[in-house]
């Protein structure tokens, strides 16, 4: 098979709602492009009908469509990665099957990539998410920007392209827990960030909780940089380099005033404050130990079922399997 020119990674989890329209205007928008490509569909372990879908939709453009699945949900960056490893394309695009952002501006994506750029970021325009959606994600930018080395405007949007080049030290990565966007404009030769539109999720509901974007960003944080340690073993030296002074001090009043017994609501406001640092503390150390967990067990990162694509002998394979879970319609 010829190695296509755009490989565009779609990451599908309980999206039987959105697939239909995402068929119907992705398919139209690549090839109004007139280059060679394949979509590489990674099913994180969907419940619904999605695996039905894709694969109805892989018997229509067998050529063009690639079915990566998972036998679990494995989560969105797992996918992904796994998306990006078996994509073949020069360029390659990630996109969210829930139609946030319009396939239709690929193009402008791949013009970059032709211009010559590794790394094509995306900025949304006229956001169209929740209120508390957005400025959990104006904080979060903040603190990654003030201590981590990634320089992205919006670290939300997950439709990107990058050159092969990239992509291939994205592969050689075998961090257990990341940010694929974040990693990725740190290999990055020449970024560049474009505005896009987004629109709002067009069906289905949101596949994250307030719960698994705090993780996320968690791993963004902890993932890119130590500095939370770091100012954390400051706040260490600066308040015992207090305490020394506020010793000396009392020291030197009991030997003038002689004993006292005053003050105990100032000491336990005190000593609360400085029980919440250090748990604080011991829970950051326990991030970091995690990462560490998580890497060392060196377990695989997903584990894949099967894949349909043109000409495997897989699709005899998977036939069982797909044929109980196939209820098409
Ligand atoms: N997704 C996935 N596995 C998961 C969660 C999400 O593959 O465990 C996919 C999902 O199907 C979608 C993309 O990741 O294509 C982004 O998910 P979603 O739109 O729910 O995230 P949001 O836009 O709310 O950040
Ligand atoms: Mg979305």
């Amino acid at each position: 098979m010829a190695t296509p020119k755009l490989s565009v990674v779609i990451p599908v989890y309980n999206e039987e709602a959105v697939l239909p329209t995402l068929f119907a205007r992705l398919y139209p928008s690549l090839d109004a492009l007139k280059i060679p490509f394949e979509i590489v569909y990674v099913n994180d372990g969907s419940k619904d009908r999605s695996v039905a879908l894709l694969r109805q939709q892989f018997s229509a453009r067998p050529h063009e469509t690639r079915v990566v699945l998972f036998h679990a949900n494995f989560g969105q960056h797992a996918a992904v990665m796994a998306g990006l490893a078996y994509a073949r394309g020069e360029y390659i695009v990630t996109l969210d099957a829930d139609l946030q952002n319009p396939p239709e501006e690929i193009g402008k994506l791949v013009g970059m990539l032709d211009e010559g750029y590794d790394y094509v970021g995306t900025i949304r325009q006229q956001r169209q998410d929740s209120l508390w959606r957005r400025s959990f994600s104006k904080v979060i930018n903040k603190i990654r920007e003030w201590i981590t080395p990634v320089r992205i405007t919006d670290q939300g949007c997950m439709m990107r392209g990058y050159a092969r080049s990239v992509v291939t030290a994205l592969n050689q990565t075998r961090e257990v827990n990341t940010f694929i966007p974040a990693l990725a404009s740190l290999y990055a030769m020449r970024p560049i960030e474009v505005p896009i539109a987004h629109e709002e999720r067009f069906a289905g509901r949101s596949k994250y909780s307030l719960y698994s974007l705090v993780r996320l960003n968690f791993d963004l944080i902890t993932g890119f940089s130590v500095v939370p340690l770091q100012l954390f073993s400051m706040v260490g030296m600066a308040v015992s380099l207090l305490s020394a002074v506020f010793f000396v001090y009392l020291f030197i009043r009991r030997l003038i005033v002689g004993p006292e017994a005053e003050g105990l609501f100032t000491l336990f406001g005190v000593v609360f404050f400085l029980i919440g640092v250090a748990l604080f503390g011991i829970g950051l150390l326990g991030e970091y130990v995690g990462r560490i967990y998580a890497q060392v067990r060196e377990r695989p990162r997903y584990i894949i079922e099967g894949v349909l694509e043109e000409g495997t002998p897989e699709i005899t394979q998977l036939a069982d399997v797909l044929r109980e879970r196939a209820q098409l319609p």
